[in-house]
């Protein structure tokens, strides 16, 4: 079984572009350059020099003593959290703004819910000079205000999206109509391995860094380039399809997906999409997502705000559809759990999202001589309120 896009930018039945026809000019421009553009000799070599010098790859493999002593394995931690501006969205931000770059644009817009890829974004933006426009729910703005504080320094505007439920989903609307609106000189930086092709395919080559790294890394350090298991947290999917990309068809190795079960997966308060969910369109691609029966979108909900999206990424869809990937959702409580216990176990506060991938471990039929890698896709920082408010600290 193939895990590749076929030319339309299908994986088996998900994926595709399913775009109004305004959007027609930039996504074939896109198309027809992404390919190009990121395998040429001047694209690699500004993108590898900018992940070294800028985001400071490669990101340590770290083995974790004593959580692989309490869960009975060899977990590795790979620390995304140590990336410049604490998560794995940088790898993709910097990967955009060049190809951004190589095409010719002056503007920059983005979508954010929880603020992390609008720092990203705004990040990348404000290294290169270009002017960034990032639009966000009006109700993330209020519960975010650190980021969105980060974004304004770093020069950008931030917009703030009243229809609908002032969150995610509305924010991404107004981020496509602004490109319809403003065709020539954007370019809009989706944040995950989601939207119309070719964004799934061209984040998860970005992202994909990851698992070039755990290759090499863990080759030094078992003496095999492999894992049997190996672990990564579901919103989008751009951390996890990062994580994977390399093992994609290496069967001994064991993929696994975690999501947010929210208030738990049957209590309407979740976001476990790819156990949930069912086929249909959301923002430009063909996938899983959460809807009712007249296809209305469910919202999602998780107290972990860069999971909290209805749908995943089609390469997500496809891995869960054929088995590929085992899915496992972990609820609020369990993550708040697991976030402590990696806090007091390795002296490392990893980010709400990541503790999701923790928070499954103790579920995962791995042995003693097993080994585990867990992208540990964030720092913690952003959720500190969270954390001492829920944790009673
Ligand atoms: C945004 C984010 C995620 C979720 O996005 P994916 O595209 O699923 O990776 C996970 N972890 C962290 C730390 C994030 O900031």
């Amino acid at each position: 079984m193939g895990f590749e896009i076929d030319k339309g930018g299908n994986y088996g039945e998900f994926g595709g572009a399913y775009i109004p026809e305004m959007l027609y000019p930039n996504i074939r421009e896109l198309e027809e350059n992404y390919v190009k553009i990121t395998t040429s000799e001047q694209f690699k070599n500004e993108f590898s020099k900018l992940l070294k010098d800028y985001a400071g790859r490669p990101t340590p493999l770290f083995k974790a003593e004593r959580l692989s002593a309490h869960f009975g394995m060899n977990i590795y931690l790979k620390r995304e959290d140590l990336n410049h501006t604490g998560a794995h969205k940088i790898n993709n931000t910097i990967g955009q703004i060049l190809v951004a770059r190589h095409l010719g644009k002056k503007r920059i817009i983005a979508e954010t819910g929880a603020g992390q890829h609008g720092v990203a974004t705004a990040t990348v933006c404000a290294l290169h000079g270009m002017h960034c426009i990032v639009y966000m729910g009006a109700l993330d703005v209020e519960r975010q205000a650190p980021n969105v504080k980060k974004m304004k320094m770093l020069g950008a505007e931030v917009v703030p999206v009243h229809s609908g439920n002032k969150t995610l989903k509305d924010a991404t609307n107004e981020a496509i109509r602004d490109w319809i609106n403003h065709p020539v000189e954007t370019h809009y930086i989706i944040g995950s391995v989601v939207g119309p092709h070719p964004y799934p395919d061209m984040v998860t080559r970005f992202q994909s860094v990851i698992s070039e790294e755990i290759k090499v890394q863990l080759s030094e350090k078992t003496g095999r380039d492999y894992p049997d298991y190996l672990v990564a947290c579901v919103g989008g999917g751009s951390n996890a399809a990062g994580a994977y990309f390399h093992y994609l068809e290496d069967e001994r190795v064991k993929l696994i997906s975690a999501e947010a079960a929210g208030m738990g997966v049957n209590s309407g308060m979740t976001a476990a999409t790819s156990l949930l969910g069912t086929t249909g369109i959301i923002h430009g691609s063909k996938t899983l997502l959460m809807q009712d029966g007249d296809g209305q979108i469910v919202e999602p909900y998780s107290i972990s705000a860069g999971l909290d999206y209805p749908g995943v990424g089609p390469l997500h869809a496809w891995l869960a559809k054929t088995g590929r990937a085992s899915v496992y959702a972990a609820t609020d409580d369990e993550a708040l759990q697991a976030a402590l216990l990696c806090t007091r176990m390795e002296g490392i506060i990893p980010a709400l999202e990541s503790a999701h991938a923790i928070a499954i471990l103790d579920r995962i039929p791995a042995g003693r001589e097993e080994t585990v890698v867990v992208n540990l896709s964030g720092r913690g920082d952003k959720d500190m309120e969270t954390y001492i408010d829920k944790l009673g600290l």
